[in-house]
């Protein structure tokens, strides 16, 4: 199941509580704060006047530079001070600016006092000039990415781009009748949710185990029911998830992988079929997250997107849905789509090519 939420681009009209109530911060609180937004307004409060105050989402935000930072009036500081009031006052010396990437622009604003006797001048840390972060591979003044400069950036995506190539188009000479494709449909995110839908499909496209599932406990999911469409009433006479336990826990025995597009969740589902650690790692092994490697694909391929949903690994490969998307047995055709799109001689032998 994927419920991966598309994110909306204009802003949304809130009062002043739904807006604190979200966690989102605006403006004028941002700029007090020496940070600056990284991406457009996520909502806005209207004023009675008509003024409007924008808000804007507290996971993308970034320190503004020094030189947007409100200036407050420079604390009076008389004789000299203790490290712990100099870093109060974020006051610093001149080493201590260098290994945050400042460097002083001006006189010192007062002196530490050391416990040799000496005096060693403080800056004012808002008052000094950033300078650029290091590469961290090379140590030239830039970062472009990922903490690297641009050309060690290029380097290494090359490279990772060849490893993940040449893994890609390997020969793995798996058996598709024991490659399985699964995808299971939910009554919501987390470990405690249960089953409601368990496809399973091989790699010549057979469906192999198709059922609805009746969960033992839980009675709606009105938020997940939008999603794939499975109400309380389809699953009433459906059985459980240990009436087919033993059938499913056969099929995938039988595999020598299985692969589902984001495997966290689903693993955890299973696992209450495999009684015992050694049994559940080594169904685990078997695993393989095609969610993961299409986000590796991506990555290595410098694709620009945002969202990597089966939805937009389909698009992104050019690949067509053959039923809705967000039933289990849609999704799991899918993914084997995209597995075998990004591993394209999973099944030959080197040999025989
Ligand atoms: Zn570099």
């Amino acid at each position: 199941m994927e419920t991966t939420a598309k994110e909306t681009a204009a802003p949304v009209l809130l009062t002043r509580a739904e807006a604190a109530k979200r966690g989102l911060v605006d403006g004028e609180t941002l700029t007090k704060m020496h940070l600056m937004p990284t991406a457009g307004p996520v909502a806005f409060t209207e004023a009675e006047n008509g003024g409007r105050t924008l808000y804007y989402h507290p996971d993308r935000v970034r320190e503004a530079p020094p030189e947007q930072w409100i200036k407050k009036p420079r604390p009076e500081v008389n004789g000299d001070l203790t490290p712990r009031r100099a870093d109060a006052l974020g006051f610093y010396t001149a080493e201590r600016l260098k290994e945050m990437y400042y460097e002083p622009t001006g006189e010192p604003v007062a002196y530490l006092k050391t416990r040799s006797g000496d005096r060693l001048p403080l800056y004012d840390r808002s008052e000094c000039k950033r300078l650029p972060l290091p590469c961290v591979k090379c140590g030239a003044p830039e970062r472009y990415r990922g903490k690297l400069c641009r050309a060690c950036f290029q380097k290494d995506l090359a490279e990772r781009r060849a490893a993940g190539d040449e893994r890609r188009a390997a020969f793995y000479g798996h058996d598709p009748r024991r490659v399985l494709y699964f995808d299971l449909e939910m009554t919501g995110v987390y470990r405690w949710d249960e089953v409601l839908s368990v496809s399973v499909i091989d790699g010549t496209g057979a469906v192999r185990f198709d059922t609805l599932v009746k969960p033992a406990r839980i009675k709606r999911w009105n938020r997940t029911e939008k999603i794939h469409g499975i109400t309380p009433d389809m699953v009433k006479n459906a059985p459980s998830l240990f009436d087919v336990g033993t059938d499913l826990v056969t099929l995938l025995d039988g595999a020598e992988c299985l692969i589902a597009f984001g495997t966290a969740t689903d693993f955890g589902q299973l696992c209450r079929l495999y009684p015992g650690k050694k049994a559940q790692s080594a169904l685990h092994d078997k695993m393989i997250d095609c969610a993961a490697e299409f986000s590796h694909y991506v990555s290595e391929h410098e694709i620009e997107l945002s969202h990597h949903s089966l939805s937009d690994a389909m698009e992104t490969l050019g690949l067509s849905w053959s039923g809705a998307a967000h039933t289990a047995d849609a999704d799991a055709a899918a993914c084997r789509l995209v597995f075998q799109t990004l591993f394209p001689h999973f099944y030959d032998r080197k040999e025989f090519a």
